[in-house]
């Protein structure tokens, strides 16, 4: 695996393979990976000729001074990890090759209700700086497929529409979310649980999972507030328990029993702030 620091250089290279006929994945990630990462990597090197990865902490899409300090970083094992999944080149860019003109006058999208709703809510700013990372990142790589996961299923939606926007002729490819054996879907958060919050963390995907079994047409009010009661029971301080439209998160209160429908919540357990979400289907 060659490993890039220089967005101008690895630019170059990638353009010059480009041109060559070579396709290219990307999987742009924060580092700390884990096999959830892994599975988008493995999957971009077997569906194009370079598979890219890159590893950048990004400072404008933290809302929270305190998360990106404490974001963990497993540089060594995260290079072992890719070299072992195949990928070609590493992107490991320092903040002033994201940035080079500083981060007070980047640009603003025009993201509509998804910058209100859910994530958008109650993490004020964090969609803009995920849409100026991936902008600069995307103008860098240039890949064909772009990986991202499902785990985050309210940013592939952004990021559908910030390709919109740009008119970067790059295919998206959502990817379903990888997850421990007890349901918990892997973050590199998980890594900052205790062992007694790593035994309670579970309970989100149980409120989630419970959702998906239980829903039935009609008002789907008293199914989310039991959702949000079940993890203020087990210890979280809840932000959300939603049920939404899959097609474009708008929130349901009634549901006709056919339109197909994402269940998501976002709660913190300590310090540590978890988001998942499953699809619903009848
Ligand atoms: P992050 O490093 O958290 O920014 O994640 C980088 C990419 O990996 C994003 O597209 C995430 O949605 C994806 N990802 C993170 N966790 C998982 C998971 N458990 N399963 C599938 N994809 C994931």
């Amino acid at each position: 695996m060659i490993i890039y620091r220089s967005a101008s250089d690895i630019s170059r290279y990638l353009a010059r393979q480009s041109q060559g006929g070579r396709r290219i994945g990307f999987v742009p990630t924060m580092g700390a990976l884990h096999e959830g990462h892994i599975r988008l990597v493995s999957r971009c090197v077997g569906e194009n000729d370079l598979a890219v990865c890159s590893i950048f902490v990004n400072p404008t899409q933290f809302n929270d001074p305190k998360d990106f300090e404490k974001y963990p970083v497993t540089l060594e094992r995260d290079i072992r990890m890719l070299e072992a999944a195949g990928c070609h080149l590493l992107f490991l860019p320092g903040v002033e090759e994201i940035y080079p003109q500083g981060m007070r006058q980047l640009p603003a999208y025009d993201l509509g209700y998804l910058e209100t709703i859910l994530e958008g809510q109650y993490r004020p700013g964090h969609f803009q700086g995920v849409c100026q990372v991936v902008e600069r990142l995307l103008r860098i790589v240039r890949p064909h497929n772009l990986y991202m996961g499902r785990k985050d299923y309210q940013q592939c939606m952004v990021v559908k529409k910030l390709l919109m926007i740009t008119g970067m002729p790059v295919t998206l490819i959502p990817c379903d979310t990888v997850r421990e054996t007890d349901g918990l879907a892997m973050s590199s958060r998980n890594l900052r649980l205790d062992k007694e919050q790593r035994q309670r963390a579970t309970a989100i995907f149980r409120v989630l999972d419970r959702i998906r079994r239980d829903i039935r047409p009609g008002s789907l009010g008293a199914l989310k507030q039991e959702g949000i009661e079940s993890l203020v029971q087990e210890g979280f301080r809840a932000d959300y328990v939603e049920i939404c439209r899959a097609e474009d998160l708008l929130p349901v209160q009634d549901w006709d029993g056919t339109t197909p429908l994402v269940a998501l919540a976002a709660a913190y357990l300590g310090q540590v702030r978890l988001i998942d979400n499953l699809q619903v289907s009848f």
